[in-house]
């Protein structure tokens, strides 16, 4: 059931793309729920390795579909930092779920049908009053395919790498631009062609590409489109 006004806002795109920030900055705005599902795909990630479901690059992927009913994820907002944190059965993993080790086997773990069967239906639920700022992938396709406002962000590969890498070197992260940039290739090309859920715009998304746009301009743009959605739903 919808209450007052309050819309659903899909946000889907390219591995940085920058739709976390713009969504961030809307929700915080609006006072509505941001759910960041990449952080979700990340967390149940993060348990194939620390349960020993990855050899090197390989993934046990019956040992870990075997095993999805004893993981349980969260978010708890963080007033400090103004936004929910990621919680893997009752621990923060906010900071782990970020690595270049998690971001490598994300997209391996994500084009798995059972995880995405678990996880969407848990998102579907979160937005269940409206009022929500979502982003992800499949958003506008899969969870909200009747989202009153779609967006679907681009950039080119070598700006989004770099933002990428300057935020991992800011969070303690030893990386090189290099692995970055192939590793946001990488995942660009395994989320777009997968066969459960692949990355495509959305029917009726409103594309954006940031590439030469600053945070400001970009939050005002968004916010004003956003704003004309809401005043007609
Ligand atoms: O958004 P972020 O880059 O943190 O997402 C990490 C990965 O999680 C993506 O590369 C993709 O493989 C997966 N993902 C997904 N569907 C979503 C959100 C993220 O498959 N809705």
């Amino acid at each position: 059931m919808k209450s007052s006004n309050k819309i659903i806002i899909a946000i889907d795109g390219f591995s940085s793309t920058g739709k976390s920030t713009i969504a961030k900055q809307l929700a915080n705005k609006l006072g509505y729920l941001y759910v960041d599902t990449g952080a979700m795909y990340r967390a149940v990630t993060l348990y194939s390795m620390q349960n020993n479901f990855v050899d090197t690059d390989y993934l046990k992927k019956e040992a870990l579909i075997g095993s999805l009913q004893h993981i349980t994820l969260s978010f708890k907002y963080n007033e400090k930092l103004k936004f929910s944190e990621m919680y893997l059965n009752g621990i923060n993993v906010e900071n782990e779920i970020r690595s270049l080790a998690v971001s490598k086997l994300v997209s391996t773990v994500s084009a798995l049908s059972a995880v995405r069967k678990k996880l969407v239906e848990q998102q579907q639920k979160m937005g269940e009053e409206s009022g929500i700022v979502m982003d992800g992938r499949d958003i506008g396709t899969v969870v909200f395919p009747e989202a009153e406002l779609k967006l679907f962000m681009t950039a080119s590969p070598e700006k989004r790498a770099t933002r990428r890498y300057k935020e991992l070197l800011e969070k303690g992260h030893d990386v090189s631009y290099e692995e970055v940039l192939h590793n946001v290739e990488q995942r660009d090309y395994l989320d777009s062609t997968r066969k459960d859920s692949p990355l495509i715009k959305a029917k009726g998304a409103i594309e954006f590409d940031n590439s030469d746009m600053g945070l400001k301009e970009q939050f005002e743009r968004i916010l004003s489109i956003t704003e004309r959605h809401i005043s007609v739903s």
